[in-house]
């Protein structure tokens, strides 16, 4: 791709009303106590910080990181895990929290990964998520903002290691 344009989708604002709904919907869900936090590396940065957070209540908080292999918008289904948790999760309510869920695949052997470890409940929380591209079974317990077509970037989110600093999240269209 030579040098992209970027074209805003989500303000700031927009992200931090659907973070704060998003906490809103976990803190209902949950009874009091600790829910452990698993972000899945590097995407998701910016959102565990801010998700932690806006839910205000004791979390612990540990990230993992996965590959998976394809080119460089799209993903082949190979995924290895790069970077395992360091907290044991045996007992406790664990809360994956990922940038994009797109085909699933990866979410869904991270999901099966985590479950090994035998925690009190596993659930899922993505900022976004890409539904008509799932090909694995697995949705999102709790969705920030749905999201039809378009390779997106920014709020953690990048393009060959690019754009993840910036707050908002942008559409990544081919330059010209
Ligand atoms: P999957 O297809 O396995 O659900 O998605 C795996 C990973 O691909 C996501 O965690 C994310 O890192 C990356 N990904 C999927 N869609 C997008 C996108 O639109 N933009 C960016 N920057 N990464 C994406």
């Amino acid at each position: 791709m030579s040098q992209p344009h970027l074209r805003l989708l989500f303000s700031r604002e927009h992200i931090a009303e659907r973070v704060q709904q998003l906490a809103a919907a976990i803190n209902r869900d949950y009874p009091d106590g600790e829910i452990l936090l698993v972000g899945v590396l590097k995407g998701s940065f910016l959102l565990v910080a801010d998700l932690a957070r806006a839910l205000g209540r004791p979390c612990l908080i540990d990230f993992v990181r996965l590959a998976s292999y394809g080119n460089e918008t799209s993903s082949s289904g190979l995924v290895e895990i790069r970077k395992d948790l360091e907290l044991p999760i045996r007992d406790r309510d664990v809360l994956i929290v990922e940038d994009i869920v797109d085909t699933g695949l990866t979410l869904e052997v991270l999901y099966r990964h985590l479950l090994q470890g035998r925690p009190r409940s596993l659930k899922v929380c993505a900022l976004l998520d890409k539904r008509c591209h799932r090909q694995a079974a697995i949705e999102a317990d709790y969705v920030g903002i749905r999201l039809e077509e378009g390779f997106v970037v920014g709020y953690g989110l990048d393009y060959q290691e690019r754009y993840r600093h910036l707050p908002e999240i942008y559409l990544l269209e081919p330059g010209a």
